[in-house]
């Protein structure tokens, strides 16, 4: 039975021995492993491999565009710690500037962008080291979104005394619209938070099942 090695890390999958990290009993050979296998070292899927011996151009190729998508990652996530700082600093200055509500709730506004910054990078930093991406932190930035705008909008209501009957009305719906969102964000996160919780933990639920089926056949 052939070796195959991975083009990433130089990890050998060697059918005798089989993977025993990922279950994959010794005996089976790398053409019988599931599509979703992946490398026990550094995540890289089947298509990363190549039989030892087998010419590794296209390969080479493969691991360079990897490399460069890993590189733009790393720059995103240099840029939006550089932003975050960037917040902080602003929304100091605007809480040192006065005690009055629009300073607090400009700085509240700063803090809030902060936390959305930060679960971008926690996102892009989740899909460089462990390859995957989680929706939780998406719905934390829509989340996070709508609070802005309800404080966005209940400072202008509270600054402009002159508004008008038709602005108060877009103003209140503005609102309206954005607590919808955000309870409609909160129940998706408990229904998320739920199947994640069942799906680690009990045989024969879905997300069970569709593991099992990824296992290799014995
Ligand atoms: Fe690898």
């Amino acid at each position: 039975m052939k070796k195959y090695k991975c083009s990433v890390c130089g990890y050998i999958y060697d059918p005798e021995k089989g993977d025993p990290v990922n279950g994959v009993p010794p005996g089976t050979p790398f053409e019988n492993l599931p599509r979703s296998w992946a490398c026990p070292r550094c995540g890289a899927l089947k298509p990363m491999f190549h039989s030892i011996g087998e010419h590794i151009f296209t390969h080479n190729i493969l691991r360079g565009f990897y490399q460069s998508e890993d590189f733009v990652y790393y720059v995103i996530a240099v840029v939006l710690f550089v932003a975050g700082v960037s917040i902080i600093g602003v929304a100091v200055m605007h809480f040192l500037r006065g005690f009055s509500i629009i300073n607090i709730l400009n700085a509240v506004n700063d803090v809030l962008l902060v936390i959305i910054v930060m679960e971008i990078l926690s996102t892009v930093l989740m899909y460089l080291t462990e390859r995957r991406i989680s929706l939780t932190p998406f719905l934390i930035i829509g989340l996070i979104s709508s609070i802005r705008r309800i404080l966005m909008v209940s400072a202008l209501m509270s600054a402009n005394e002159s508004m008008t009957e038709l602005q108060f009305h877009h103003s209140i719906l503005d609102l309206l619209v954005s607590a919808g969102i955000v309870l409609v964000l909160i129940f998706s996160y408990y229904l998320l938070s739920r199947v994640t919780a069942t799906s680690e933990r009990c045989i024969g639920c879905p997300g069970y099942e569709k593991r099992e089926e990824d296992r290799p056949e014995l």
